[in-house]
């Protein structure tokens, strides 16, 4: 797995909406125009202009869920990927955690959605001003003892971040940790390799709203 593309494509594309070259799925591509568009209209609106009503939530519940997307993204109440995508109910598979880590518990959920609700593209959405992040550059998880558990998941972004000093950099560098994470299930592996799955990396704006991605095969 390079993160060169990845990295350089970030930089580039700071600013405008996605910056990607086209994902070797057609249903993943398809998916990133769909995101792609959600964003627009999430810039062009002030409110979500999406599918909430009655009849989708009878629909979905007697139907199922047929999501279009996986979005792996940070808990912070400030990156609210329904509303940043412009989707309904029914339309984004969302995990969120702080940090947006790729951990064991968010593969083996990235992997039900792929694998048995055949969604065919997962992306991982950090976002700028990210306080896990932050954290993890400043403290590196040694905050007061009686909070174990967040010193612990301090210290995991902290080693996901590595030897990088500067907020954006560590931001991507994160982004780029929580990418590799997904290349450790086999079975994602496989399906990007049979071109019936995209992954894709972005980076919300918190300022703006915008979404800069690129999409990162694994
Ligand atoms: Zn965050």
């Amino acid at each position: 797995m390079t993160n060169h593309l990845f990295s350089s494509a970030l930089t580039v594309g700071a600013g405008c909406a996605f910056s990607l070259e086209p994902p070797p799925c057609p249903a993943a591509e398809a998916a990133l125009r769909r995101l792609t568009a959600g964003n627009a209209s999430y810039l062009a609106h002030e409110h979500n202009t999406a599918k909430l009503t009655d009849l989708i939530r009878l629909q979905t519940a007697q139907e199922g869920q047929h999501p279009y997307a996986v979005v792996v993204c940070c808990a912070d109440s400030r990156v609210p990927p329904e509303h940043i995508f412009q989707a309904g109910i029914g339309e984004l598979f969302v995990i969120r955690n702080a940090g947006n880590l790729v951990t064991g518990s968010v593969l083996a959920s990235v992997e039900y959605a792929v694998c048995h609700l055949h969604v065919p593209l997962v992306l991982i959405l950090g976002h700028r001003g990210c306080g896990a992040v932050a954290s993890a550059l400043t403290h590196h998880g040694e905050g007061a003892p009686e909070e174990a558990a967040l010193n612990e998941w301090i210290a995991r972004v902290a080693r996901g971040i590595g030897r990088v000093h500067s907020p954006r950099e560590a931001e991507l560098k994160n982004l780029e940790s929580a990418l590799a994470g997904l290349g450790e299930s086999p079975a994602l592996r496989k399906l990007t390799a049979e071109g019936k799955l995209g992954v894709a990396g972005g980076m919300y704006e918190l300022r703006t709203g915008s979404v800069t991605l690129l999409r990162e095969q694994i």
